[in-house]
């Protein structure tokens, strides 16, 4: 607000000191009290200086540009600094004058609206020094600024000295079209001085071109014009121009009626300059009337003009036409003095042309006067000055060309950068449009990502859902199953063979293959909801397939199917036993289903570099070429209509496959129709292969050393080494009891029995360390072989697992009532069995071991089974009874007690962990020990109360027990 207010004051001042005369505005400046003030006032009285004084008008300027520089103001600078230039372009003084306007120019920030100006005046003085390019360019630039900082008097003159330029490299229509321009401008203007300045170089154009009328026509419109104005300096140049166009038409007296109105009005003006150029015009019309003494008085006051002018251009001209003029006079003297100025003042001030005419003149004077020499020497520098200007000339043109041609160059580079930066503008522009297209592609497809993404939880968070209830609902299944199978197979081992029998059977099939069928599906569910684990083992995969293999013998020979089994004789490798399975009775189920009655079915394995191949081959049905891809979708079955011969849920192939597939394996198939099929599975059986995944180590019994020698009773079919403890496996399914068989058999000695009356006569025969048995057992089941040998004295120790088919509680209660130490569920994880039929053992071996001393002496303080208990009392009586007696044996023992030999020694190191004689010996020495602490007897006398004859043999087996002899002991005893 305040700096508008100021600026306002500024201007209002300025105006005032403006239309003050000269005087008052020194006295305006003497009272200034601000710098800005100051500057406008000095620029005014610069501005109002007579040309004469041009020296004060610098002193005037430059104090303004003290002023300016020291307020630091860009502005005041660069005005100062192109008022400075004007003064010396009015004083003809181009270059000086163009070194301060480039100086102001710099001053200035770029496109300053003040530099219009500038670049007007610049324009001017090189076009005045012949340099039309660069006057061309800065006049052009000027006009950009007044393009954007609109200055409407400025363009027109800009295009008016534009058309100068035109009009100096003799490009008329161009100037023409320039002036044109500037005149359209000053008449926007009102600029009426402006319209008379552009009115006239229109009419010069068409003087120059000889189109005289038109050229007066206009000469005469630009007179009127400024008439009209009343601007006398306008219609004193109107006038001149007409003398111009009159000496053109050759009507000189016209053309001097002209110049004389011209010199009138400039006389009113008091514009010498202008005089002094319109008296040399006339000059010249006087000369070419031939009336010389009058040309020559026109020069000379033209030359008084330029003298006080300092125009030196102007005398040295004035100087070179009077000479002239006085030439044609005949006085030489005079002649020769004034071109001898005209000649150091053109050398002086570098005026080429006057210097060249003046040359050519002083030899033509020379020549009259009869100098011949001196004419021959002026001559020569004439022509040396013509060449060098010619060269001059020609270098200009060829500097001109090559400018043109560089700026051609330079236009067409603009161009080739134009149309490559349209390129990249255009390749930016695809570009961008290709990367939002992309954003928008991406944008839609992320959000249909997202939407899938939602889908896909709901649809994982329903399948979560599906596959919980179907778990659960399978579970459910499972029960009343089990329920139904219990009491069928309980009906079915009874061996009654009714009228129902059959019915019984169906119903137990049907039971059994819906019970498949829900351990399938739950199979299927468990691998779904990622719930399936693997359960590796390392043992003897080969023995694991036989017994898958063997279970398929009996259905073969009902089937009437010709089947082969090769399998290695024993490789160990690193396996799910469940899914390996799993995955072969699928196949060989399906070998036997889809192949007919004499047809073949081949089980073949093999390990190779830590992959095992089982291949299922049969000579069926087998598979259309166009539904093999199919065979492995779940519930995907090739023939699925009613009336299909077999029966099955398609279940099967699908679960085989993702089971090896857990396994890290392949499940694939070649078949053809008719023919039959080869089902084919690869799975890696190393440990390498399941790094991370746990290992159920292979058990390690520590084997208990051999004990007794004592073993009389022919014993049959008896697997293993002695040393190994024996187990008697009773189970009624002979692929089954094979299977224990191989399970066991590295460590243990087995036996295996089909029922259970068997079972109970080998068990009091060989008195085993462990009896398995099956639930379910015709004949004898295992609930009354347990109950029975767990009655009988000399079988009643023996740990019993039970092997039950069902899960339900009531049978586990019953198979614990009846005395069973452990049981497991049909079908068992045969890890599981190996550790339970291990820790049974182990428990045994370890209480005998801490016991057995106690066991012998005092087996009443031992908490024991009741059983065993009695046992033990009875058989420790008996001993005490007669152990006196010499005869005394093992026999008697066993006569006393009615247990066999074997049965005896089995029984007794069961539970003592000793023989029944090592049993005897101990009691007798122990007898021995107490006697001998505690009644005063003498060595030789407790000899024969323990029942020893043979004193010598006593003190040995007494060492033996002891460590020392029992004289050793006594003396010991009695310190
Ligand atoms: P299913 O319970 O029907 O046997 P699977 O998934 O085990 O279900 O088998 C799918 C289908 O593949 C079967 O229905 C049968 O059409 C075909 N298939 C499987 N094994 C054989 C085979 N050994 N020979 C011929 N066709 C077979």
């Amino acid at each position: 607000m305040c700096r508008g207010l100021l600026w306002l004051l500024l201007v209002a001042l300025s105006h005032q000191a403006w239309a003050q005369p000269y005087d008052s505005l020194l006295t305006a400046l003497q009272r200034s009290k601000t710098d800005t003030l100051t500057i406008h006032l000095y620029h005014q009285l610069a501005g109002k200086t007579t040309p004469e004084n041009v020296d004060r008008a610098l002193v005037y300027e430059d104090s303004a540009l003290h002023i300016a520089k020291r307020i630091k103001s860009p502005k005041h600078i660069s005005i100062t600094l192109t008022n400075i230039g004007s003064i010396y372009r009015n004083r003809s003084e181009y270059t000086k004058a163009c070194s301060y306007f480039k100086e102001a120019v710099n001053a200035s920030p770029p496109l300053s609206p003040w530099l219009a100006d500038t670049y007007l005046e610049a324009g001017i003085s090189l076009l005045r020094i012949t340099e039309l390019d660069s006057a061309m360019q800065i006049l052009q630039q000027g006009v950009s600024l007044v393009q954007q900082h609109p200055n409407g008097s400025v363009e027109a003159a800009l295009y008016n000295a534009m058309g100068n330029v035109k009009r100096e490299q003799n490009q008329y229509k161009e100037a023409s079209a320039l002036y044109f321009q500037s005149l359209k401008l000053f008449e926007a203007q009102k600029d009426l001085k402006g319209q008379t300045q552009a009115l006239s170089n229109i009419s010069n154009i068409h003087n120059l071109i000889g189109d005289v009328d038109k050229a007066l026509e206009y000469a005469k419109q630009s007179l009127e014009t400024a008439k009209m104005a009343g601007i006398k300096s306008s219609i004193a140049y109107s006038y001149r121009l007409l003398g111009r166009i009159y000496r053109n038409q050759k009507k000189p007296d016209e053309a001097l009626k002209a110049y004389d109105e011209a010199i009138h009005m400039y006389t009113e003006l008091q514009a010498r300059r202008e005089i002094g150029e319109t008296e040399l015009s006339i000059g010249n019309i006087q000369y070419d009337k031939g009336s010389f003494p009058e040309a020559i008085l026109h020069y000379k006051h033209s030359l008084s003009v330029g003298k006080s002018l300092s125009d030196t251009f102007m005398t040295a001209f004035a100087h070179l036409n009077t000479a002239n003029a006085l030439l044609m006079t005949k006085d030489y003297r005079h002649a020769e003095a004034y071109i001898d100025t005209a000649i150091v003042l053109a050398e002086k001030k570098n005026l080429v042309n006057i210097r060249m005419d003046s040359y050519a003149l002083r030899s033509e004077i020379y020549e009259a006067e009869g100098n011949y020499k001196l004419s021959l020497s002026n001559y020569r520098t004439y022509i040396n000055i013509r060449d060098s200007v010619e060269r001059e000339q020609h270098r200009q043109e060829a500097k001109e060309i090559e400018a043109k041609f560089q700026s051609e160059k330079k236009d067409d580079a603009i161009q080739l950068l134009n149309a490559e930066n349209a390129l990249k503008a255009n390749q930016q522009s695809y570009l961008l449009v290709i990367l939002v297209l992309l954003l928008v592609l991406a944008i839609i497809l992320y959000s249909r990502y997202q939407v899938k993404l939602k889908a896909n939880e709901k649809l994982k968070e329903l399948d979560l859902v599906k596959s919980k209830f179907f778990t659960n609902i399978s579970h459910e299944f499972r029960t009343p199953l089990s329920l139904i199978l219990g009491p069928l197979e309980k009906k079915l081992s009874n061996g009654d063979h009714g009228a129902e029998m059959e019915s019984f059977k169906l119903m137990h099939r049907n039971a059994r293959r819906l019970q498949h069928l829900i351990n399938q599906l739950l199979d299927l569910s468990r691998l779904e909801s990622g719930n399936m684990e693997l359960h590796l083992e390392v043992s003897d995969l080969a023995q694991t397939l036989r017994y898958i293999g063997s279970s398929f013998s009996s259905l073969a020979e009902r089937k009437g199917i010709f089947y082969t089994q090769h399998i290695p004789e024993v490789f160990t490798g690193c396996y799910d036993r469940d899914k390996v399975e799993k995955i072969v009775n699928n196949l060989l189920s399906n070998a036997f289903k889809f192949t007919p009655e004499g047809g073949l079915v081949n089980f073949r394995a093999e390990v190779m570099n830590g992959l095992l191949t089982i291949e299922v081959k049969d000579s069926g049905i087998g598979i259309p070429q166009d539904q093999q891809k199919n065979i492995f979708n779940r519930f995907y079955q090739v023939d699925d209509s009613a009336t299909r011969s077999s029966e099955g849920s398609g279940v099967g192939l699908s679960l085989a496959k993702e089971l090896a597939e857990f396994h890290r394996g392949k499940l694939s198939v070649t078949s053809s129709e008719g023919i039959g099929s080869v089902f084919t599975v690869v799975i890696p059986v190393t440990r390498e292969t399941f790094a991370g995944v746990p290992v159920k180590e292979p058990l390690l019994v520590n084997d208990p050393p051999a004990t007794s020698g004592e073993l009389a009773l022919p014993v049959l079919a008896i697997h293993g080494d002695e040393s190994k403890p024996f187990v008697l496996i009773a189970e009624d399914n002979p692929d089954m009891q094979k299977f224990v068989v191989e399970l066991l058999q590295d460590r243990y000695r087995t036996l295996s029995v089909l029922n259970g009356v068997e079972a109970y006569d080998r068990a009091q025969a060989l008195v085993p360390d462990l009896v398995i048995s099956d639930w379910m057992m015709p004949g004898m089941d295992g609930r009354t072989l347990c109950e029975k040998l767990k009655t009988t004295e000399a079988t009643s120790h023996i740990p019993v697992l039970m092997l039950t088919a069902r899960a339900d509680q009531s049978s586990k209660l019953e198979g614990l009532e009846t005395g069973a130490d452990d049981y497991l569920i049909k079908p068992f994880d045969t890890g599981e069995l190996v550790t339970r039929i291990h820790n049974l053992i182990e428990q045994r071996k370890k209480l005998r071991q801490l016991f057995s001393r106690e066991l012998i002496l005092q087996p009443k303080q031992i908490a024991l089974p009741s059983r065993d208990a009695d046992f033990l009392l009875r058989l420790h009586a008996l001993v005490e009874e007669k152990y006196e007696h010499p005869d005394f044996s093992v026999e008697e023992l066993c006569l006393e007690i009615g247990m066999s030999r074997m049965q005896l020694h089995r029984k007794v190191k069961a539970l003592t962990d000793q023989s029944p004689g090592e049993f005897l010996r101990i009691f007798r020495l122990e007898r021995a020990k107490q006697l001998l602490t505690d009644t005063g007897l003498q060595v030789s006398e407790v000899c024969l109360k323990v029942g020893y004859n043979n004193l010598s043999n006593f003190s040995k087996i007494f060492r033996e027990y002891a460590g020392v002899t029992p004289s050793e002991f006594l003396a010991e005893t009695k310190k």
